[in-house]
């Protein structure tokens, strides 16, 4: 057997055209675009790069994006009055601050200091908490994206086996709760779990979020099985994910690869995060397709 690819760029290159006819609508009602406001702090390249990124996306998707540059040596107090100010400003219906912060900074007083209603990367613990008790509120941008290729390529997830590996805030957790949403029967393991292979054979859906290059070996994947690997690792062998996908490739139903898989989907996702946000502020009609 061999796997069908789950092409991510597709996927979201799709979800951001619907977005930007969603945001086009959006615009024609209120005369305003919605505004993402993206906080990076200090010189990491990477960071850079994420933030470069979501800026492109955020304007090519027809919404305003707002960068806020401060030295990697900034103090706790004035990175919290510069959300304070974006909290308060009409203008911005995200907002996002790129982890990780310098150490001088405590990252939960960041977070939990972003209006909910703003939190578009959903790491909020009032969003956290709509999520565990299901009502709207905005969901971490890569699990989101995750479930939305799982049901792209199952349908239904109703009654589904799911494993989700690593219960990280950002990734593992939001993820697990999602299935569970789509009534899956949900098992987290982690690194003190005593065999992670045994849960995995049993389950239909594997989601490997653990940040080890090929952790998921091919024999413990259900033959059929469909395989979303959230994992970025950069090797000698260049940009790999969690799963040894060579091996996994001959015996899962359908697989992520990486990168293409999950990548393009986080960055889709918040955009569309970004689009529910100013539609619930602006009380516009979210479009179901998005
Ligand atoms: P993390 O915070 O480091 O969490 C890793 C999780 O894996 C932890 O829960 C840990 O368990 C578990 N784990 C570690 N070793 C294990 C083992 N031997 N057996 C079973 N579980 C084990 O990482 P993260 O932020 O969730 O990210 C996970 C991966 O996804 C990374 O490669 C990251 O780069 C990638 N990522 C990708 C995207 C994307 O857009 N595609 C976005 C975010 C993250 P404990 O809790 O017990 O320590």
């Amino acid at each position: 057997m061999t796997a069908t690819i789950i092409d991510g760029k597709a996927h979201a290159a799709a979800l951001r055209a619907r977005v930007g006819t969603g945001v086009e609508a959006f615009v024609a009602a209120t005369g305003r675009k919605p505004g993402l406001a993206v906080v990076l702090v200090g010189e990491d390249a990477a960071s850079a790069v994420y933030v470069r990124n979501k800026g492109k996306a955020t304007v090519a998707a027809g919404m305003a994006s707002i960068e806020h540059r401060l030295s990697a040596d900034v103090d706790q107090d004035t990175l919290l009055a510069l959300v304070d100010r974006l909290n308060a400003d009409p203008a911005i219906d995200g907002i996002l601050v790129q982890l990780p912060l310098p150490t001088q900074i405590d990252e939960r007083a960041v977070i939990t200091r972003i209006d909910p209603d703003k939190d578009v990367d959903g790491f909020h613990p009032v969003n956290a908490g709509r999520l565990a008790i299901g009502i709207d509120g905005f969901v971490p941008c890569t699990p989101l994206g995750c479930v939305m290729l799982l049901k792209a390529v199952c349908g239904s997830l109703s009654g589904a086996e799911a494993v989700v590996i690593g219960r990280s805030n950002i990734v593992g957790k939001p993820m697990a709760q999602l299935l569970l949403r789509e009534s899956c029967t949900v098992t987290t393991v982690h690194s003190r779990t005593r065999d992670v292979a045994v849960h995995v054979r049993a389950a239909d859906i594997v989601v490997a979020a653990v940040g080890i290059p090929g952790f998921v070996r091919a024999d413990w994947i259900k033959p059929g099985a469909t395989v979303i690997d959230v994992g970025i690792n950069r090797t000698v062998a260049g940009l790999v994910g969690d799963v040894d996908y060579a091996g996994a490739v001959e015996v899962s139903g359908a697989i992520t690869p990486v990168p293409g898989g999950v990548g393009p989907m986080t960055i889709a996702c918040l955009i569309r995060n970004t689009y529910v946000s100013a539609c619930r502020r602006e009380g516009v009609a979210i479009d179901p397709a998005i």
